[in-house]
Formats: structure tokens, sequence, C-alpha cells
């Protein structure tokens, strides 16, 4: 993270305005569409019959099951070249272009990669107009939740994600957060883990933006 990506950061901490956590992949950008784009171009595909990656990468020439060293390497390929594959979920940045003006929000993206891909990944937001700074990291996003409402304890937090263990993760630092779930690529909804309780599955952008407003007009925002 740059300097000024930091201070940003910092900024949002001390902020007492509600704050919206937003996760970048099947959240903001599609994920599982282009990686299956990505591994077909090296002559594997992604079976989405269950939720995992491992196990679910097949070499298409033999059907062979790639392996988990083999899953990384392509993962962290991917990640490397990210830019070139992944667009923006549709509604994403109207939505939280909406929030932000109507309920005085912060916003601020919380991704679970590797710190090392954030540059690329910031200018990939930068260039379809998701301004809003951008936390990289491999630890528990409860933690960072916590870091960022450490100084305003209180204020209202919105936390939008595809994963249940971030969901468990944030709603053990925040309880009385709005937890939506959100996922661009539809046919593996149905394969995921339950989500935990609280946490509302919301179709699209569409329906996020009516759960936000209504949760941050009862918090008076
Ligand atoms: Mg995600």
């Amino acid at each position: 993270m740059t300097p000024e990506e930091q201070d940003r950061v910092e900024a949002l901490a001390r902020s007492d305005r509600p704050l919206v956590v937003c996760d970048i992949d099947e959240v903001v950008l599609e994920f599982v569409g282009p990686f299956m784009a990505f591994l077909d171009s090296h002559g594997h595909e992604l079976r989405t019959d269950s939720f995992r990656l491992t196990g679910n990468v097949y070499f298409k020439e033999t059907g062979e099951a790639s392996d988990q060293a083999t899953v990384s390497d392509f993962l962290e390929r991917f990640f490397g070249e990210h830019d070139t594959w992944q667009k923006p979920v549709t509604g994403a940045l109207e939505t939280l272009a909406g929030i932000e003006d109507s309920h005085g929000a912060d916003i601020v993206f919380l991704t679970a990669m590797p710190p090392r891909h954030h540059a690329r990944r910031r200018a990939l937001l930068d260039s379809h107009g998701f301004s809003h700074p951008m936390i990289a990291t491999e630890d528990a996003k409860g933690d960072a939740v916590n870091a960022l409402t450490r100084h305003h304890p209180g204020k209202p937090v919105v936390f939008i994600d595809d994963l249940p263990p971030n969901h468990l993760s944030v709603l053990g630092a925040v309880p009385e957060a709005l937890g939506l779930h959100l996922m661009a690529y539809e046919p593996l909804r149905p394969h995921l883990p339950p989500m935990p309780d609280g946490v509302k599955s919301v179709a699209d952008w569409n329906a996020a933006a009516a759960e936000i407003a209504d949760f941050l007009e009862n918090c008076g925002a």
C-alpha cells in the first residue's frame, strides 16, 4: 500500500461517519467467470458443481484434476494479470456512489489478496471509476474492520462479501453490523456453505442498495 493510500485508510478510521466495507472479488469485480476464461486459455477448466477451487480445476486434454500446488500457481498468475480479465459487477459503481451521497457514508474496499498485488488492483479499480481506498490483506477481515472502527466503535457498519467465513469474522468483530451476501456468479450460490445467522442474501446491487438504505436510515444516517 502506498503512503497515500495508508493515509486515506487512517482517515476512515478517524471518521465517525457510517462505514461500508466492501469485498472486491465477486462483489465489485467479477471473479469466477474471468478466472474460468483465464484457465481455459491455459487448457484447463473450472467445474462449478461444488464450492472449492482445489479439486475442481481439470486439465481439459486428459480430464485429470489439478493438485493444490497447480491451482495455487494458476491463482498467483491470474492475480498477476487480473486487470486484463476482471470486469465490474453490474450496478456496483452507481450503488456505492448513491450510498456515499445519500447517507454520507465512508466506503472502503477490503480484498483478501496478497498485498503485493495492491498496485495492479488499485489501477484497475481507478480505471473503472472506483476511487475508494482499498486494503489488500490475507489477515482475517474482522481484524481489519476492528482497526477501522477503533476510534468510533459505535458507528454503523455495513459489510458486503460473498464468503461465509468472512462474514463470520466481521460479525465476531462488529456483531451489530449489517452483513450482506452478494455473489455475482449465480451458479455457485447453491453450493456455498450456509451464511451465519443475520447475514442477508441479496440477488444484486439493486437489492443491496435497498437493504443498505433501510439499515442506515434506522441508524439515523
Ligand atoms: Mg469475494
